[in-house]
């Protein structure tokens, strides 16, 4: 703190990104990174870019990207807006589309990025509460607001939402922008895409940190109505005109032009998540359905905590949360399957280990814990 610093800034809690240690051996499973390399293609691309063209500044508006994507997803590129990663496009959103003192909804428990824009940008926000089984429940969505932001599928839950209740929501709330975050969507659920048409209150946003592998390079999309990102252009260039750079706008081309080996590591992470979730739930984990990279996790007798501590004396990162109702559960990003069969491992050593350990010290208190 400092006698310098605005209001604002002393106030607010920034976004806590998970770890990255430096430790040489270890398995990073904290920040749902792909394991898997980027395309070739797009290794090629970024090292042809590297030139003296770089002198010169970018093209501000990506429009070969735009064009790339535009033929990709089926949406015309004046609907498409290329920035420096979601999340700065996810903060343009909050500065273009709600004023100080609007009053946005969210889930309780979602992406904790957009409770911090809220209170960076001034702006009021109520949480709806995810329902038991951690479902967003679409009727909480039809209150007054001047905006809603989504993730689907949702995060850290993993959940994904019906189509027809997104479009629901969308149709509900005409006099406000809806936000859907896809960081997800290509590990699973239904894109909110084929709606753009319908809607020119949707705006669907992407990234390539995820399922692109390409978290390092720093690209996001947003696709909606024309004048939803001519709003964004419009804060971007209030504040930087130039957000990606041409390294990352040639990368980003080639990873959209090569399918394969996006197709690839995709379906390796979803048969990677199937076995380690039947391997978990065997083993007496209780695991949320995922339509993600990652699984929310939690054992009814050991402490996610406990868990947490034990894993990284061992290098072993994953994430947890402390915040209500997940503040038990461990979020882990699937791995490679020799990091998931690691970790499987000394989960099982964990659980094993410490109920032994309570046999031990009290063999007759509570024998349900013998199990
Ligand atoms: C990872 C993530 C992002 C951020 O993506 P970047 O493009 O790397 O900034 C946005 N939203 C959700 C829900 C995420 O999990």
């Amino acid at each position: 703190m400092n006698k310098y610093w605005s209001e604002t800034i002393k106030g607010i809690a920034p976004y806590v990104p998970g770890e990255q240690p430096r430790a040489g051996r270890l398995v990073k499973l904290n920040t749902n990174e792909n394991p898997y390399p980027p395309s070739p293609e797009v290794l090629n691309a970024m090292k042809a870019a590297v030139t003296d063209k770089l002198r010169l500044y970018p093209d501000p508006n990506c429009s070969r990207l735009r064009e790339t994507a535009s033929r990709h997803y089926g949406i015309p590129a004046e609907q498409i807006f290329a920035g420096n990663g979601s999340d700065e496009i996810l903060a343009f959103c909050f500065k273009a589309f709600f004023d100080p003192g609007d009053m946005i909804l969210f889930p309780d428990i979602t992406y904790n990025f957009y409770e911090v824009y809220a209170k960076l940008f001034g702006v009021s926000y109520r949480t709806v509460p995810l329902t038991e089984s951690f479902d967003v429940p679409v009727e909480g969505f039809f209150t007054y607001n001047d905006g809603v932001i989504l993730a689907n599928p949702n995060a850290p839950t993993g959940k994904a939402i019906p189509l027809e209740n997104i479009e629901a929501l969308v149709k509900r709330n005409r006099q406000a922008v809806v936000i859907v975050d896809e960081a997800y969507i290509d590990f699973g659920g239904e894109s909110s895409i084929g709606l753009i048409p319908k809607y020119d209150n949707l705006l669907v946003i992407r990234t390539f940190s995820k399922s692109r592998s390409l978290a390092g390079l720093r690209i996001g999309l947003a696709m909606g109505h024309s004048s939803l990102i001519e709003a964004l252009i419009r804060v971007r260039d209030c504040i930087n005109c130039f957000t990606v750079d041409w390294i990352a706008q040639a990368g980003a081309i080639a990873s959209l032009e090569d399918t394969e080996t996006f197709t690839r590591n995709i379906q390796s992470v979803i048969a990677t998540r199937s076995r380690i979730t039947s391997l978990l739930r065997q083993a007496g984990f209780q695991v949320v359905d995922s339509s993600t990279n990652f699984l929310l996790i939690s054992h009814p007798k050991v402490e996610a905590g406990t868990l947490n501590d034990a894993l990284r004396r061992q290098n072993i990162f994953v994430r947890l949360f402390p915040r209500p109702r997940i503040d038990n559960y461990l979020r882990v990003t699937i791995g490679t399957d020799e990091e998931m069969d690691i970790l499987f491992e000394a989960l099982l050593n964990l659980v094993h280990g410490t109920q032994l350990k309570i046999s031990r010290i009290e063999p007759n208190s509570d024998p349900s814990l013998n199990k």
